[in-house]
């Protein structure tokens, strides 16, 4: 007989690992899978370097490493071990797994198929070995990779860190690229800001950063500014800067950014870096189904979390939570607060026997004066 787990967790950031916990404590049997050790796709929250995540529940001020560390041991308090239920044996807990998920398949009504690398993926993303894990359902807690302002990038380097190292070296520094106004612009209290992006989108940082400072330039890297008229109306009346020069490279020093060299010469230094160039959801495993995404990218889900197909209707067995999951506030707590709805609606979808279709208050006991 194959294994076959109750919940399939893919991702173990604080989605994923919420929901594992959550489903494991509900006596489930859990396999989290984990990439960060045989991919480059460490969760969002590792890049955070140098700057301490501080408004996250419970962690007192954390870098992206010790967060990840932490999350780990979190799930030690869920050990996978067998059980006594109804006079049965059974496993319940969490198995821990590391591997990056290549394929979820549905075998039939109550059971998924997910294949998924054991091995480090290959510099060019070449899968070495692979294994497959059985669930009766699953939470994708995959979350979305950002896009990189094309700064000093090289097309020829096949390996995305080697195209992208003087950002990634810059980034996730208190004076490095920042990619979230909300989690670092408390670093920049009144100073200049450097918002790389184009298109009304990018103006939701610049509304944001109105909670820190009044001095911010918006630069498009030598592509036409494509807002429209309101937005660029409302970033004028703000006093905003906007200048659509090419940047040649970066000027920096260490791990801080300081400014940029533009094409045509001119020299530009800045306090604060913020970028967003748009996101991508790691949901590439799950082409087999036909899942919906919203204008962000993001997958379309219903308010329990569960994954819903282009019709609007919820894919059964499925759910997600965290950063994937388009219309989340994009932050840590919102993810375990995903986590937590994803991986106990998951569970619960297994219970043996429903309530009544028509339930009642009953008698209501009194209440106490
Ligand atoms: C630089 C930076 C600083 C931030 N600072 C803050 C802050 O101060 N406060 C705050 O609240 N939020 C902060 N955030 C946002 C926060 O990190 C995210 O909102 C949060 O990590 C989302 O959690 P998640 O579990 O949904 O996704 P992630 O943390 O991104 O985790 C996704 C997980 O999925 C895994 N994965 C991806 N693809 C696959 C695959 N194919 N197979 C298996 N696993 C896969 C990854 O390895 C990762 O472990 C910051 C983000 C960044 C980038």
């Amino acid at each position: 007989m194959r294994e076959v787990f109750d919940v399939l967790v893919i991702g173990a950031g604080p989605g994923g690992t919420q929901a594992a916990v959550s489903a494991a404590h509900q006596m489930r049997h859990v396999l989290l899978l984990d990439a960060s050790k045989v991919s480059r796709r460490r969760g969002r929250a590792y890049w955070s370097k140098t700057v301490k995540i501080e408004d996250a529940p419970v962690f007192a001020g954390i870098t992206g490493a010790q967060f990840a560390k932490a999350l780990q041991g979190w799930t030690v308090g869920q050990p996978e071990r067998t059980i006594r239920r109804g006079g049965e044996e059974r496993m319940a807990g969490i198995r821990r797994a590391d591997g990056f998920a290549l394929d979820l398949e549905r075998l039939d009504d109550r059971t998924f198929e997910l294949t998924y690398a054991t091995e480090a993926l290959s510099r060019d993303g070449q899968v070495g070995a692979t294994t497959t894990a059985r669930g009766r359902t699953v939470v994708v807690a995959s979350g979305f990779e950002d896009g990189w302002p094309d700064i000093e990038t090289n097309d020829s380097a096949a390996r995305m860190y080697r195209k992208y190292q003087l950002v990634y070296r810059y980034a996730g520094n208190s004076r490095g690229w920042h990619l979230c106004i909300r989690c670092d612009g408390h670093l920049h209290v009144d100073e200049h800001l450097a918002v790389v992006g184009v298109g009304d989108y990018i103006f939701e940082v610049v509304q944001g950063a109105q909670d820190f400072t009044d001095r911010i330039t918006v630069l498009t890297n030598g592509r036409p500014h494509g807002m429209s008229p309101q937005v660029l109306a409302a970033l004028r009346e703000r006093g905003t800067e906007l200048d659509e020069g090419k940047i040649e490279a970066h000027i920096g020093q260490g791990l801080n950014l300081l400014g940029f060299r533009m094409a045509d010469g001119r020299e530009l230094f800045f306090d604060g870096f913020f970028v967003d160039e748009g996101l991508k959801a790691n949901d590439e495993f799950l082409h087999r189904f036909d899942v919906a995404h919203a204008d962000d990218g993001l997958l379309r889900c219903s308010a329990d979390h569960e994954v819903l197909d282009s019709s609007g209707e919820p894919i059964p067995g499925l759910w997600a939570a965290g950063d994937i999951v388009a219309g989340e506030r994009n932050l840590i707590a919102s993810a375990f607060a995903s986590g937590q709805d994803a991986g106990l609606e998951a569970s619960d979808s297994l219970r043996r026997w429903a309530a009544p279709a028509e339930i009642g208050t009953g008698d209501l006991p009194p209440h106490a004066d």
